[in-house]
């Protein structure tokens, strides 16, 4: 699954949004989601975020190692 990171914390530029061919990028109040059980691993999102905010989750940037279990949390408690 891709993982959105830290860079989209109120940025929030929904361009990955418009590219997912399954809709699995939801809007929360800061930052922008991705659905683990619904992204595809197509890699649409990735190159048009213009903060680089998108990783696939095994090239995460070791700071923001979290953010998997954040984008994955968010869709448990919603
Ligand atoms: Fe959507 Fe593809 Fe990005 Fe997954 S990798 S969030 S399916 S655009």
């Amino acid at each position: 699954t891709y993982v959105i990171a830290a860079s989209c914390v109120d940025v929030k530029d929904r361009a990955c949004l418009i590219e997912c061919p399954v809709d699995c990028i939801y809007e929360g109040n800061r930052t922008l989601y991705i659905n683990p059980d619904e992204c595809v691993d197509c890699r649409a999102c990735e190159p048009v975020c213009p903060v680089e905010a998108i990783f696939h989750e095994d090239d995460v940037p070791e700071r923001w190692a979290g953010y998997a279990a954040v984008n994955a949390e968010y869709f448990r408690t919603s």
